[in-house]
């Protein structure tokens, strides 16, 4: 065992190798801040392992090998076909070691296992599938203007990408910025979460393998006010594309400034869904309770303000109660029953229980949990799947993103009651709604102020879907075609054919 690796033995008993340096050039380095980050299990709160931390010095080397790789001609110039190979083969390596990626991802974040295995390795693998396929067919436009001009244009790619991601999704929020940047030729300095610093690096050695050149990719851990500021500050970056907190974007953009860098910002929400007198009940609870309990509540599309209509209100409440009472079975990640995992950190931890006593003091009405969940082991960032009635709109559990299994339920009168308070919020990135007249569906989707609408659902995502939000939940999207206008620039050339002015 070097300082740069360890062997770990997961507790569902699966062997690894993990890396814990800094990934610049290809290779794993120490930091030359000799700063580390300690890595916790949130399920015992035990240390799992520690790994290297960047300094604003290691920000630069990261930022120097992802330039030198981006001029570079075995990647600047590279067959476009050839490039999509590259990221075919890495999809493939993800799909290879789709068991250990998963297990680090649960170990290290809290998710149950069968989300990480079944639903983000299943995000990653096709995110990078879909961007491998996009690699060759980035291509301009020609435009006609005289016999005497022609002018065409060339989309390139912007440079040196430093991409900021958050602990919820870890390896699929990775997996949404490499591929697009990559695919339209791209170099990347990527700094992770300090809450989940693992899964990432693990993935860094499969960049390696695939054959990427050195510089392409470079994988930091750090601090965020520390890494993350030197990286979003750094003159040597073109672009900084960010998910996470609304008050953190406010910051990047601030910093970004600087060399007015290409921004996309993917920040927080407080996503409404409503639900009319005239839904489908049982698919208006089952929708309800995935797209706020989902992975613990640590969605930044989460529906935790739940709208319904003052005929349906009681009968929604109960049946949404006794749903979440079956189904947000509360437990050890690993454990195939397993539906809610702890929090990822202390610190979030707090800040729910922080939020179930505003919701108190604030006079809301408690109807399920609002405590810790102290089943599992006595230990772990456990927390009941809470659900809060009688919710006014001045309540700061009612305007604030809680990031939890954590939901407000209020009562409307009119569809434009609805729609009023659905959109009185700051944010506006997911919004759903529940009616079976189609008429009204399309009516209500157009009106609200969010990235995205969905009818008889909630949280739908996929790949080939734009993703992103309005107001104060980001700027630019992620994700589908829409995702690679923020990875390029559109150069136009204009060619004289005659000997003319
Ligand atoms: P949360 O509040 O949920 O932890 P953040 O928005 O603070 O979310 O964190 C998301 C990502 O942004 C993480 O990778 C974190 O390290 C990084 N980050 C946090 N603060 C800053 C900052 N001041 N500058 C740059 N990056 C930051």
């Amino acid at each position: 065992m070097s300082d740069l690796f360890t062997e770990l033995t997961a507790p569902n008993g699966h062997k690894y190798t993990q890396p814990r340096g800094l990934f610049i050039n290809n290779e794993f380095v120490k930091a030359q801040s000799g700063q580390t980050i300690a890595s916790i299990n949130p399920s015992d709160e035990s240390e799992i392992t520690s790994v290297h931390a960047a300094g604003p010095e290691d920000v630069n080397a990261a930022v120097s090998a992802a330039r030198k790789a981006f001029e570079d001609p075995s990647w600047r110039d590279i067959d476009t076909n050839a490039r999509a190979d590259l990221l075919y083969k890495f999809a493939e390596l993800i799909e290879k070691h789709r068991e250990t990626l998963a297990t680090i991802e649960t170990w290290d974040n809290g998710k149950p296992y069968s989300v990480s295995y079944n639903d983000d390795l299943a995000e990653v693998i096709s995110t990078i599938k879909y961007y491998a396929g996009y690699a060759n067919k980035i291509h301009g436009q020609v435009i006609d203007t005289s016999p005497a001009k022609l002018a065409y244009t060339v989309r390139q790619p912007l440079g040196v990408c430093g991409q900021i991601i958050p602990w919820n999704f870890p390896l699929a929020m990775a997996a949404w910025k490499l591929g697009p940047a990559l695919c339209t030729g791209n170099t990347i300095v990527m700094k992770a979460a300090e809450q989940t610093p693992l899964s990432i690096l693990y993935l860094a050695t499969l960049v390696k393998e695939a054959g990427f050149p050195p510089g392409v990719v470079n994988i930091l851990n750090g601090e965020g006010r520390v890494a993350g500021a030197a990286l979003a500050k750094h003159e040597g970056v073109d672009k900084i594309a960010f998910t996470g907190s609304t008050a953190t974007g406010k910051e990047i953009m601030k910093m970004a400034a600087v060399n007015m860098k290409n921004i996309t910002l993917e920040t927080g929400g407080k996503s409404p869904l409503l639900v009319f007198e005239d839904a489908d009940l049982d698919q208006a609870v089952k929708w309800a309770h995935v797209g706020i309990m989902y992975n613990q509540g640590q969605v930044c599309t989460a529906t935790s303000r739940i709208l319904v209509h003052e005929s349906v209100y009681d009968k929604f409440v109960s049946e949404f109660k006794k749903y979440v009472s079956q189904v947000s079975v509360v437990g050890d990640p690993f454990s195939d029953s397993t539906f809610q995992g702890p929090q990822v950190t202390k610190a979030q931890y707090e800040r729910v229980l922080s939020y179930i006593e505003a919701g108190k003091a604030d006079g809301a009405e408690l109807v399920h949990g609002g405590q810790p969940h102290k089943d599992v082991n006595g230990k772990g960032f456990f927390i009941a799947p809470t659900i809060f009635t009688n919710v006014k709109d001045d309540m700061r559990i009612y305007r604030e993103e809680v990031f939890g299994p954590f939901v407000v339920i209020s009562s409307f009168k009119t569809e434009e009651e609805a729609i009023e308070r659905a959109n009185d919020t700051t944010y506006g990135l997911g919004a759903a709604l529940f009616t079976e007249n189609i008429t009204r569906g399309h009516r209500v989707a157009r009106r609200i102020e969010a990235g995205m609408v969905w009818i008889n659902s909630s949280n739908d995502s996929d790949v080939r879907i734009p993703f992103g939000g309005v107001k104060q939940s980001g700027i630019g999207r992620e994700l589908g075609e829409a995702g690679l206008e923020a990875y390029t620039n559109v150069k136009a050339i204009h060619v004289n054919l005659g000997n003319r002015l």
